[in-house]
């Protein structure tokens, strides 16, 4: 009898089980007794009561799912609200929310970059803006990583629209990008900016109103941020920030906003209760900074290769694929939750614990995490 038509699978999944690199699903107890610094609840909101309760009291009201597309059903007064707010907040004209930080990104890149364009992106830039640069009509030159005299050169060789695409904060070693000189970059040469700031809302900025912010870059005509409901926010979700007529014509353009159906009322309204709450107390950003720093001063002392954190994650460097993969099973087998970034998410040679510095940890749980970690090292 012939084979499945699947039969293909079987030599990658060989490989990857040799190598020890096979990812599993793991369902997650609701009360863990794990320590958990792998998650990116980094101002631990996605529990606070005023959070769930307008998650369940949107729900309620609205139901279960948003029915449509945000061009049919799917737009309630949240989604509406969540915008004005999150526009207002981050100091941006317009917002448009989408079902997640992975759809705003795909929109943001493909219907800013047309046939004849040029994008312009980080080498060290996330699954989603590369995903969203592999979609756009227009062609990517992909530069070294956090390097403004390449970008800079890859935009004098370019006459028509351009895009610069970045990570604020990168996913992998939480450094951070130049923003105001990729932003100079930009206005020398007429291009656009789209920064991802997905681990830059809620924690860098004035009462985490993020990374573009921080730059001063927040409402300029050039700039495009795109953000994720489901860190700092403790929900789900993601958004478009920008000029109005940017956000109108993604509106009319992204293919992720006008063939997905829209965001859940549940996840729009606790997404807002977070952005109410983190007005109201604008400590918790300065809290998951200090806390990162205090990680980073503490595996550092321990002799740990720690990269410097910009913003809530702490990277600590393994020697190989194969030994992050075992530090992380053993710290979770001491308790302790981390991330751990391996090939194929990163590229060879920078295999990673990933933590992240939620501004609710204890000192005492600082303490303890990093003991752990230590005591496990390769
Ligand atoms: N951008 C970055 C830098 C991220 O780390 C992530 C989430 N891993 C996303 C975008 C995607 O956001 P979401 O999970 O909301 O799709």
């Amino acid at each position: 009898m012939a084979g499945s038509p699947f039969d293909w699978i079987d030599e990658q999944a060989r490989l990857r089980e040799e190598a020890g690199l096979v990812r599993v699903l793991r369902p997650r107890p609701a009360e863990s007794p794990l320590l958990d610094l792998a998650g990116n609840d980094y101002l631990g909101l996605t529990r606070h009561p005023e959070v769930t309760d307008a998650a369940a009291a949107a729900a309620r009201r609205w139901g279960a799912g948003a029915t449509g597309s945000r061009l049919v059903t799917g737009t309630t007064e949240l989604h509406a609200e969540l915008e004005r707010e999150l526009a207002d907040f981050c100091g941006f004209e317009a917002a448009l929310v989408l079902s997640s930080g992975y759809a705003a990104n795909l929109a943001a890149v493909t219907a800013l970059a047309p046939h004849g364009s040029l994008i312009v992106s980080d080498a060290g830039n996330h699954a989603s803006l590369i995903d969203g640069c592999r979609l756009a009509r227009g062609t990517t030159q992909v530069v070294p990583h956090t390097d403004p005299a390449a970008v800079r050169k890859a935009l004098g060789t370019h006459e028509g629209p351009a895009v610069v695409v970045t990570d604020s904060v990168f996913s992998v070693d939480g450094d951070a990008a130049p923003l105001p000189e990729l932003a100079a970059g930009c206005r020398e040469a007429g291009a656009g900016l789209v920064v991802d700031d997905a681990h830059g809302l809620g924690v860098l900025g004035d009462g985490g109103r993020g990374a573009a912010y921080a730059a001063g870059l927040a409402g300029a005509a050039d700039t495009v941020v795109t953000v994720t409901l489901s860190k700092s926010l403790g929900s789900q979700g993601g958004a478009v920030l920008g000029p109005a007529k940017v956000i109108a014509h993604l509106v009319n353009a992204a293919r992720t906003l006008i063939f997905d159906t829209g965001l859940a009322p549940a996840a729009a309204g606790s997404a807002l209760a977070a952005l109410r709450l983190l007005r109201r107390e604008p400590e918790r950003a300065a809290r998951a900074r200090a806390v990162a720093a205090t990680l980073h001063e503490l595996l550092t002392g321990e002799g740990l290769s720690a990269v410097r954190p910009d913003a809530a994650v702490v990277s600590v460097r393994a020697p190989s694929p194969e030994a992050a993969v075992r530090w992380a099973a053993d710290c979770r087998r001491a308790g302790l939750a981390v991330g751990c970034f391996r090939p194929p998410s990163v590229p060879d040679g920078v295999s990673r614990l990933r933590l992240t510095a939620r501004a609710d940890l204890s000192d005492a749980q600082v303490a303890e995490a990093v003991a752990t970690i230590s005591r496990t090292a390769p």
